[in-house]
């Protein structure tokens, strides 16, 4: 499923030059991007970058500045929010307390003087998409918050909607229910096949839910992509460092056969990373490494990636150690490594000297 890179595909909602200004304020900054049908697409970024005002003007209770939304082809300028196809759940839900479950998710199809048999029918599959046959006549208050969350969802998707906004969905959710819920509303988006555009502070919740994720960085979309080409090709160091851990350094690239020699401090050897990118010989780069792509040895490795350093820090995380290590010229490298066979590798500890590696494709070769 990659519409995105399918010329025939037909993207639902079209972005050209969007541009939001409240006052002098410019909230959302020139923005052209597509979204396909049955994608979960997943606007990610720090507070304030964007990412609510993006959904207002999907919705329709803000209006851009500058620029197109369209919905299937049609410009959605002179289309007021309740004439959309377009619905959104709010992380309040916003259920009403004296209606029953069944009333709840009833209530748009009956505003709309839907056939009482036609409401019935589906209310009763929204009930069974959302697991919830069993609690129909109970109240919002006689449930969970994971269920309240569910009805809220199938009260949304009630009306069957081309969009559903979901803004910040499971953030009343704790830890453990959010990440199962996570799993449950992919499951309910590919049963319904309605496209879902949400917001999100949680990185490890948008690579979740997400076909793609919108890194957003001041009212701009920095890089929309795979979750797994977010996180293995991110295009800008802001990108490289929002989303996971990285270490960034900061060197000058000197062509070298498939990519460039990277220097970076006086008296630390040249590192090389493999790259299609285009530098000038002596421009600044970035390295962008992975500490899982970091090797951490007590001796000298064999290959050109190799720096010395000395731990200053260790988080045993279960599953994973994460080290900081410090090199000479105080760049501090993180490594990871993987507690898979417990006692059975050597482990280090504070202060130890060490040799961190990694492979010519390990690290990605970043402008700014
Ligand atoms: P958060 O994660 O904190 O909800 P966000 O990414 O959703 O943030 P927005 O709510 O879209 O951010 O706001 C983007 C910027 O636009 C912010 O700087 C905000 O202060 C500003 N802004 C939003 N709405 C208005 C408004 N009605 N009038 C003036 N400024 C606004």
């Amino acid at each position: 499923f990659e519409p995105w890179n399918d010329p025939q595909a037909k993207p639902l909602i079209q972005f050209k030059n969007v541009t939001k200004r409240f006052g002098e304020f410019v909230a959302i900054d020139n923005q052209t991007f597509d979204i396909y049908e049955r994608e979960f697409f997943a606007l990610l970024g720090p507070s304030g970058c964007g990412k609510t005002t993006m959904m207002r003007m999907l919705a329709g209770f803000e209006k851009p500045t500058e620029g197109t939304i369209l919905l299937a082809g049609q410009d959605m300028a002179p289309i007021p929010p309740n004439k959309r196809a377009v619905n959104m759940m709010f992380q309040s839900y916003a259920l009403f307390p004296h209606l029953s479950v069944w009333d709840n998710i009833a209530f748009g199809l009956k505003r709309d003087r839907k056939p009482k048999d036609e409401i019935a029918e589906r209310v009763a599959q929204m009930l069974k998409l959302v697991r919830l046959e069993k609690f129909a006549q109970r109240k919002p208050h006689q449930i969970s918050g994971g269920q309240r969350q569910r009805v809220a969802l199938a009260r949304s998707l009630a009306k069957a909607p081309k969009l559903l906004l979901l803004d910040e969905p499971l953030g009343a959710l704790d830890a453990k229910l959010r990440q199962d819920t996570q799993f449950e509303l992919v499951d309910i988006q590919e049963k319904t096949g309605t496209t879902f555009v949400i917001v999100t502070h949680d990185q490890e919740e948008a690579m979740t839910v997400a076909s793609r994720v919108a890194v957003m960085d001041d009212g701009k979309i920095m890089q929309a992509d795979t979750p797994a080409n977010i996180y293995e090709r991110p295009n800008s160091v802001y990108v490289a460092d929002f989303i996971g851990d990285v270490t960034i350094i900061e060197g000058r690239a000197t062509k070298n056969g498939n990519g460039y020699d990277i220097d970076f401090a006086e008296g630390q050897p040249t590192l090389h990373a493999e790259s299609g990118k285009d530098f000038q010989n002596g421009q600044t780069c970035h390295l962008a490494i992975r500490p899982e792509k970091v090797a951490i040895t007590a001796d000298k490795p064999d290959t050109r990636n190799a720096l010395k350093g000395t731990i200053l820090d260790i988080a045993y995380l279960g599953n994973l150690s994460t080290y900081h290590v410090k090199l000479e010229n105080d760049q501090i490298i993180k490594a990871q490594t993987a507690n898979t066979r417990r006692l059975s590798r050597r482990s280090f500890t504070w202060e130890d000297s060490v040799w961190l590696s990694w492979t010519d494709t390990a690290g990605v070769l970043l402008e700014g």
